[in-house]
């Protein structure tokens, strides 16, 4: 036995091993190193497969909705369906719990044979894609001003536009913030905001490393009416974005 693949096995084993322990990431680099060395290493391959489609399943749309088309590992506007339909039994063969003796490949196929169930029907397909379509019209994140430091909720479509503040009036990159700070009972306030249709505008306190927590010294923190009379809490407001500034 060569080197090369006494290499690849060990490494492949430990992917195996990462694979049953459910880290999915450090499972695919190690099935990737394996491959690498021995390209012609039987496992890696079903490895990769596995990882990407549970790793694609733990990304549901919007938090709510299966991505059958990542499943499948198709671009959502994929129309093709001969291109599903490879992907499906391309997936299907790498997966099959009765040639893939690794961990969770049972449940790695279930989600590809889901998936082709779907979006191979044209009537679930069409509903599928509707449903979809309403949950990313409807979807929106939060971002924070860099600069003052005020919260802002806009359409998904805005993430990583350039903004406006609507309180300092500075543009910024928007770019999500992962989760609210807290709320606090109370201290929630509605706001009719000048940008857009009268919409929920809630104060909130912050920790002192919060996001959302003002500089005593910026001038910009507290020139909003409303803001200053509550010092130096923070703001959440909603928004409508204005692009290219
Ligand atoms: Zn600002």
């Amino acid at each position: 036995m060569n080197t090369n693949r006494a290499e690849a096995e060990r490494l492949l084993a430990i992917g195996e091993k990462l694979l049953e322990s459910r880290d999915l990431n450090g499972s695919r680099d190690f099935a990737i190193l394996a491959q690498e060395a021995e390209p012609l290493l039987e496992g890696s391959d079903q490895i990769l497969a596995i990882v990407d489609v549970l790793v694609a399943a733990e990304k549901p749309i919007h938090n709510s909705q299966l991505d059958w088309y990542a499943i499948l590992q198709v671009d959502r506007t994929c129309q093709n369906l001969d291109l599903i339909r490879k992907q499906y039994r391309r997936l299907g063969l790498l997966l099959h719990p009765d040639k893939n003796p690794f961990s969770l490949a049972d449940h790695a196929f279930k989600l590809v044979t889901d998936a082709w169930a779907v979006l191979s029907d044209p009537v679930q397909k069409a509903l599928y894609d509707g449903e979809v379509a309403g949950l990313v019209e409807t979807a929106s994140f939060w971002t924070a001003c860099p600069y003052c430091y005020f919260l802002f909720e806009y359409p998904a479509d805005c993430e990583g536009c350039c903004l406006r503040c609507q309180n300092c009036e500075r543009s910024f990159h928007g770019l999500s913030i992962p989760s609210l700070p807290p709320l606090v009972p109370g201290q929630e306030a509605y706001y009719c905001n000048w940008g857009c249709l009268p919409m929920g505008f809630v104060f909130g306190t912050l920790g002192s490393n919060g996001p959302g927590s003002v500089p005593e010294n910026d001038p910009n923190a507290v020139s909003n009416g409303a803001a200053s009379e509550l010092g130096s809490l923070s703001a959440r407001k909603q928004g409508r974005p204005q692009k290219g500034v």
